[in-house]
């Protein structure tokens, strides 16, 4: 039988890193903290090492698509398939113009979650599961777009194709100063994470129809952690920000709900 597998993006620290930390401890099968510096992957790696944890470790950079296709290679040459994959890596850039952090923060947090889902989901075995993480900035920047703009996002039947349009189409208005005008939320941040929590609605309505029983996707928001990218301002640790992703992580075989939503503290938000 071959080793059941996890992979989680930017885990070299903060939340990512607890979640790979929970799952040694919770998960039977290998654990893969994956980050794009090598050097720090290997610190973080002996960091659980001392604790008596025993992760894997893979470079992968999410802005580089032929960083995830090493990783399918591999993975697929040594497991033959993902059991759970955590879609954790995730930059909020404060610097520079609104058309430059637009541009670098949907780069990873959209385009660099979608490619690394595009590449791996062939892989996703019978009873996979699909964390993406996100945040509650999506919530409010769905409720803060014009309705107009919300009414797009939030069609049933929206395609990937349609919200990667509208996604570009926030970047292409933000590079001329002119999102707000075209109904779009102002923060970069919150419109990247709108994207990621739309396209996991749009992931599990497709895999719904795969061939492959009982695969599940989520989107969550881990709350408010104190982590570099907070500057150590939220009131939560790591690893009580890794809760909600570990447990939407290790969902048990055949669940019904959670399934294709958007979930917090371990409970469903309304979208
Ligand atoms: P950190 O900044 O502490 O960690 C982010 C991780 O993502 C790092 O490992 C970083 O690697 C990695 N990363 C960034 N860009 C890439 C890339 N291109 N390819 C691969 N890895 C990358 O942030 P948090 O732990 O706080 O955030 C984790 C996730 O949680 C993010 O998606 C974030 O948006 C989300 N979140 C966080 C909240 C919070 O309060 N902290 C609230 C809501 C959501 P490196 O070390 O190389 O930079």
């Amino acid at each position: 039988m071959t080793t059941r597998v996890a992979i989680v993006t930017g885990a070299n620290k903060g939340i990512g890193f607890a979640i790979v930390q929970s799952l040694c401890k919770q998960f039977d099968g290998d654990v893969i903290l994956t980050g794009r510096s090598e050097e720090r992957c290997q610190v973080a790696v002996a960091q659980l090492q001392k604790e008596g944890l025993s992760p894997k470790y893979y470079t992968l950079d999410i802005d580089d698509l032929g960083s995830i296709v090493k990783l399918k290679d591999f993975i697929k040459e040594n497991y033959g398939g993902i059991d759970i994959l955590v879609n954790n890596a995730g930059i909020s850039n404060k610097v520079g113009t609104i058309g430059e952090r637009a541009t670098t923060t949907c780069r990873t947090n959209y385009f660099g979650t979608l490619n690394v889902c595009n590449t791996l989901f062939p892989l996703l075995k019978p009873h996979a599961r699909v964390v993406n993480v996100s945040s509650m900035a999506s919530q409010e920047a769905i409720s803060k777009c014009s309705e107009e703009m919300r009414s797009k996002f939030k069609q049933p039947n929206i395609t990937m194709d349609e919200l990667t349009a509208l996604i570009q189409q926030f970047i292409d208005a933000a590079q001329n100063d002119d999102h707000e005008k075209q109904g779009f939320f102002f923060k970069p941040y919150g419109m990247s994470k709108l994207g990621v929590t739309v396209m996991t609605f749009i992931q599990q309505r497709e895999l719904n129809s795969d061939p492959r029983e009982d695969i599940v996707v989520n989107a969550c928001c881990p709350g408010y952690v104190a982590t570099d990218m907070t500057l150590h301002k939220g009131p939560k640790t790591i690893t009580e920000g890794a809760d909600t992703p570990v447990y939407l992580a290790l969902l048990s075989p055949g669940t019904t709900s959670p399934k294709g939503d958007f979930v917090s503290d371990r409970t469903i938000q309304n979208w």
